[in-house]
């Protein structure tokens, strides 16, 4: 059985989550193996303590990888695994992705997502078959695929929505993650555990309820999801507000959150443990993530001509084995051809880096002084989030 230990350093805490595969240490990065593959590179490369993998993506392979013994002796991976409902992913195929949500970017593409009363209707988009998912199909794959850690099946909403449209789809949450954890209590192998998602966008009201909702019922953990807002301060009330209103024993994952200053503002005081796909993401159109030294917005396009004949590597203090192998100038060579070879070692650097990113943060947190970290990923003092939201006039975060 999995269980979460923790101790605070001033308003901050280290954790440690124990699993079947292995323990967790918190606050700490995800990064998402969607497919069961971490796009651009090996898992054997992967040195973070969770990997996540998609049980909606997953879901018309499940019994083979069940033939297999389960996820873990398909992928050859024995560290924790946690999967995603699929309610996130609908969001990510049907609207868009946090980030551009809060971008205020606007998804293109077809639509790939209805969501019913009951379930949602997925088609691939590889292969057009078309695909019901619900609460029960979603635990009966994360159960096959035997990952450490399920989420209830939930629908994620979108900043567009109504105060109306937000609350039903909370409601229809509600009733199909309780669906998620009875057939989940029944059903699971004996050492896997599930998180229940908070969601009801920006609205105090909803997401008290919902906070309520999920730490009350027999969750081990506590996923934040749903729309966050349409900025990063919004999203930071959102999710500090939310961790206010659940019991302080559970591991708290948010959901889709990767840049390097949201985690620093949330790890520890309202997050657990964090996902997203950036790193890997901008690593395939040549991105490097980097300290402030080397760019203030933490963002190096190794694509530029500037680095075409850049002898250093991505990061000099960095120990990854790009940086130990590679030039900025080789790599700006490889990428400027389109060899794979580029983004792999990019896809490596950026995991890696959120990986160093993340011991900083628990070094910080530790010693209760973020000084040093502030000024080398981000140049200056990172001011602390007000977690005061007595405002009686509006029911928005
Ligand atoms: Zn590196």
């Amino acid at each position: 059985m999995a269980k979460f230990t923790y101790k605070y350093f001033g308003s901050r805490r280290l954790g440690t989550i124990s699993s079947k595969h292995g323990d967790i240490i918190t606050p700490g990065f995800v990064s998402c193996a969607s497919h069961g593959a971490l796009k651009g590179m090996q898992l054997q490369d992967y040195c973070g303590d969770l990997l996540l993998v998609n049980a909606l993506l997953c879901y018309s392979k499940a019994d083979d990888i069940d033939n297999f013994g389960g996820i873990h002796k398909f992928m050859n991976y024995d560290k924790p695994t946690i999967s995603d409902s699929g309610g996130f992913q609908v969001f990510g195929l049907g609207v868009g992705s946090v980030s551009n949500e809060i971008k205020g970017k606007k998804q293109s593409g077809k639509k790939f997502v209805t969501a019913g009363k009951k379930s949602l209707s997925f088609r691939d988009p590889r292969t057009g078959t078309l695909y019901e998912f619900n609460a029960k199909n979603s635990m009966e794959t994360q159960i096959k695929l035997g990952v450490d850690f399920a989420i209830a099946f939930d629908e994620c909403t979108s900043a567009k929505l109504t105060y109306q449209q937000v609350k039903r789809s909370m409601q229809k949450s509600h009733q199909w993650e309780m669906e998620s954890l009875e057939y989940f209590k029944k059903n699971r192998k004996p050492y896997q555990e599930i998180y229940g998602v908070v969601q009801g966008g920006i609205y105090k009201d909803l997401r008290r309820k919902s906070a309520n909702f999920v730490g009350q019922n027999d969750f081990f953990g506590v996923a934040i999801g749903g729309s966050l807002g349409t900025s990063s301060e919004q999203m930071m009330r959102v999710v500090l507000y939310t961790k206010q209103q659940l019991p302080d024993h559970k591991p708290i994952h948010v959901l889709g959150i990767g840049f390097l200053l949201d985690i620093r503002r949330l790890a520890g005081i309202a997050g657990d443990t964090f996902d997203c796909v950036h790193p890997s993401r901008i690593a395939r159109h040549g991105i490097a993530i980097v300290p402030f030294e080397f760019s203030e917005k933490n963002r190096l396009n190794l694509r530029n001509k500037r680095f075409k004949l850049d002898k250093l590597p991505i990061d000099p203090e960095c120990s990854c084995s790009s940086c130990k192998n590679y030039s900025r100038g080789y790599l700006h060579y490889l990428l400027k051809r389109g060899e794979i070879t580029g983004i792999i070692a990019l896809s490596i650097h950026n995991n890696f880096t959120m990986q160093r990113f993340m011991g900083e943060i628990r070094d910080a947190i530790r010693n209760e002084n973020f000084d040093e970290l502030d000024y080398k990923w981000f140049g200056r003092k990172i001011q602390e989030q007000p977690m005061i939201f007595d405002n009686p006039s509006t029911n928005e975060l």
